[in-house]
């Protein structure tokens, strides 16, 4: 009964996933000791950071947070470093493991850090003739006011091979924000036609039923799924080719059957998308442009 009143939803983030770490403690259950407070900046601050450590010479403050769980786990996001850590590890254990782990933090760090930049000079400059990815293609977009009378907003030709252009109603005098409005609208468009279709067409061969679709926006989640077969996508999951896109309809299609990423589910992923692992590679590592 309980099952049924509670609501599970699994959200999966593509940040750098976390590494746990198996950890062997003696059994030293005293007092837990009051959590640092590490004054900021450091080279690599997380937002909430509390714990500072001195990795290699560069200063790396962590968010520190103390569970239910048997190991110390470390997990690099675009914020930093977080570290969590069974309740009755002692501190200079938690110190000893991080500087242990120092290499893979600061690579992983290092890594984000040059994602996000790479992220930030692809921002979108809106104007005629600005190109983005759709469905893994290129895709020019031109102000065309020829078409200014139309309904549909924006219609979309093939060019050359491999090629689109995308005519948008607007007049020449159009400011960048109408244009990128105009062209969110048609990718949100596309984005609900394409979900619906590859929903249908996964759901079978899973032996699963879904609700209801909504699209998202949030920065890094590609999508999540609730028990009661509600599923939310990122509506610029578009800009991917559509293997990989398929992947993350599958993803939370599979969570309508497993709810969680134990081993079961990943089983339930392979069953339907053999190569999951390089689509969820491609997914993390292919920046889409900034919007
Ligand atoms: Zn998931």
């Amino acid at each position: 009964m309980m099952q049924r009143l509670l609501q599970f939803t699994f959200d999966f983030f593509e940040s750098a996933p976390a590494a746990p770490t198996t950890h062997s403690a003696g059994v030293d259950k005293s007092s837990p000791q009051p959590v640092q407070q590490v004054p900021a900046p450091a080279s690599f601050a997380h937002p909430r950071a509390t714990r500072q450590a001195m990795l290699d010479g560069i200063p790396v403050a962590y968010a520190f947070k103390r569970g239910k769980r048997r190991t110390i786990g470390f997990s690099v996001c675009a914020d930093g470093l977080a570290v969590s850590a069974p309740k009755w590890v002692p501190l200079y254990e938690i110190d000893k493991a991080v500087l242990e782990k120092s290499d893979w933090i600061l690579k992983k760090l290092q890594q984000t850090r040059e994602r996000h930049a790479r992220l930030e000079s692809a921002r979108i400059d809106w104007k005629d003739g600005v190109t983005l990815p759709f469905l893994g293609q290129m895709m020019t977009v031109l102000i065309d006011p020829h078409h200014a009378f139309g309904n549909a907003g924006a219609e979309l030709k093939p060019s050359a091979a491999e090629a689109l252009t995308l005519h948008v109603s607007l007049p020449h005098s159009a400011t960048p924000e109408q244009l990128r409005d105009a062209v969110q609208a048609w990718l949100m468009r596309q984005a609900r036609r394409i979900f619906t279709e590859r929903l249908d067409h996964f759901s079978p061969p899973l032996g699963v039923r879904w609700r209801k679709l909504s699209l998202s926006s949030a920065g890094t989640r590609w999508g999540s799924a609730s028990a009661d077969g509600a599923i939310r996508l990122n509506w610029r999951l578009v800009h991917f080719k559509l293997p990989v896109l398929d992947y993350v309809v599958v993803h939370e299609l599979s969570h309508l059957r497993v709810m969680d990423h134990s081993p079961r589910f990943w089983d339930t992923v392979r069953e339907v998308v053999p190569d999951y692992a390089q689509l969820r590679g491609q997914l993390r590592d292919e920046g889409i442009p900034r919007w």
